[in-house]
């Protein structure tokens, strides 16, 4: 009987206790999953809370009842691991004995780290929506706002969703042409990279949309102190920006007890992990999956779910004492909320670069462009979330491989101008 420990019932832990269900009958392996809460919150829904687009309470659901009911549910927070002796010590002095670990842990919040950020004006005047609590409080501010200075920005790279910061621009835009507030508005993105996103290609097109709506564009960035009474974001360059109401995306670390488990990650707390087989750097026996890695790729659930399929087969193989499936390729799927109902999508990988095109074929969603089929899309992900991600079920025509039928290849792009 193998014994398989998950840290994590999110977006990560849950599709892989549910895909090692089906991999290993109960008489196999015993699955536990652990978990500090049993509420499951869909984050991607959070990003609609501060427009009046979803209700706080239709996001969250018991992380239990996600699971397979052959899955041991632990309701616990992890105070260390032992890997050497292959221990899970949990609050309260519980120990869980693995033969194989899955660190799903993903990423924690440290909106305390920034200097001012968690004083006087933080939920009044300086907001997040990366939780709950920050988006519903920023929906009364958004529906009580007349008119000012509202700056969204980036502590510190990395986060979850890059492309959250930028949806929030774009349909605060929209949401306040459809008020006719917007001449009284200034919308800023601050930002600590020198583009609109990380990829050259993607950042263009993003960079044109914000400029297209009047969203001012500030980089490099590096916020070094959050002014609320003074209405100031002052980067440690000392460089300022003014607003009269923040929405900051706070610094991500790892989950704390990460840094206090030898061996087991970095300062940050997050796991170093080959990006190919998704096993640990810092044991054989112990696998990383979602935002708990170090890995080049965004923090994304789609990210969790191509990474789950390799995953798995990668324990079974492990405990066959089979050589990995090297596979996973950095696939990463994002919609983008571009407002007025209409939404952008882009697919890539560790190699190649968001291209335009169709995913996942020549007849699918449009890529790199705005589309209401892509809002729909966006929209859909919620259902697809619940019912077909976290069940960690198969989606015909959709692998975890990053698909290139479909999609034009920007030397091909430049080919056709040439020949027009
Ligand atoms: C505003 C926002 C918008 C987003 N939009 C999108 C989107 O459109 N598309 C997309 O693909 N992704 C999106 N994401 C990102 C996506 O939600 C995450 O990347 C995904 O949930 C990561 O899954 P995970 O399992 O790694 O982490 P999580 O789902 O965060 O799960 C980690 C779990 O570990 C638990 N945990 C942590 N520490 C401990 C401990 N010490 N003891 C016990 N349990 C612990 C936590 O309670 C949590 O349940 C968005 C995120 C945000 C915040």
């Amino acid at each position: 009987m193998y014994r398989i420990v998950i840290l994590g019932a999110g977006t990560g832990g849950s599709l892989a206790a549910n895909r090692l269900r089906r991999a290993f009958s109960p008489d196999t392996a015993s699955i536990i999953c652990v978990d500090q809460d049993d509420q499951h919150l869909y984050q991607p829904g959070l990003l609609f809370v501060p427009f009046g687009l979803a209700r706080p309470e239709d996001l969250v659901r018991s992380r239990s009842r996600q699971l397979h009911r052959d899955i041991d549910f632990r309701s616990g927070a992890v105070e260390s691991v032992d890997i050497d002796e292959r221990i899970v010590r949990l609050r309260g002095g519980e120990e869980l004995v693995y033969d194989v670990l899955i660190v799903a842990s993903g990423a924690v919040l440290a909106p305390e780290e920034t200097p001012g950020m968690t004083g006087p004006g933080w939920m009044e005047k300086v907001f997040t929506f990366y939780t709950l609590e920050g988006a519903t409080a920023l929906e009364r501010a958004m529906a009580a706002f007349g008119g000012g200075r509202i700056v969204v920005n980036i502590v510190e790279m990395p986060i979850k969703c890059p492309v959250a910061p930028l949806e929030f621009c774009f349909l605060a835009d929209s949401f306040f042409r459809k008020r006719d507030l917007r001449d009284r508005v200034t919308l800023s993105l601050v930002t600590p990279l020198d583009a609109a996103f990380t990829k050259p290609i993607a950042a263009r097109h993003l960079g044109g949309m914000l400029a297209e709506r009047g969203i001012d564009l500030v980089t490099e960035f590096n916020t070094g102190e959050v002014d609320a009474a003074g209405g100031r974001l002052i980067s440690y360059d000392e460089r300022e920006v003014p607003f009269d109401l923040a929405v900051v995306i706070p610094v991500h670390n790892g989950a704390p007890y990460v840094s206090k488990s030898p061996g087991l990650g970095d300062a940050l707390g997050f796991v170093a992990t080959d990006q190919h087989t998704l096993q640990s750097l810092a044991s054989p026996n112990v696998f990383v999956i979602g935002d708990a890695t170090s890995l080049p790729v965004s923090k994304a659930g789609s990210v969790a779910h191509f990474e789950g399929e390799i995953l798995v087969e990668n324990v079974k193989r492990f405990l066959k004492g089979e050589a990995l499936d090297a596979s996973y390729d950095g696939h990463v799927n994002c919609f983008i909320e571009t407002g007025f109902s209409k939404a952008m999508l882009i697919d890539f990988n560790y190699e190649i670069e968001p291209e335009t095109g169709h995913y996942p074929s020549r007849a699918g969603l449009p890529l790199l462009k705005e589309s209401r089929l892509n809002h729909f899309g966006k929209l859909m992900f919620q259902w697809f979330y619940w019912h077909v991600l976290l069940p960690g079920r198969d989606v015909p025509g959709v692998g975890s491989s990053m698909p290139t039928r479909g999609k034009t290849s920007p030397g091909e792009e430049r080919r056709k101008k040439v020949t027009a």
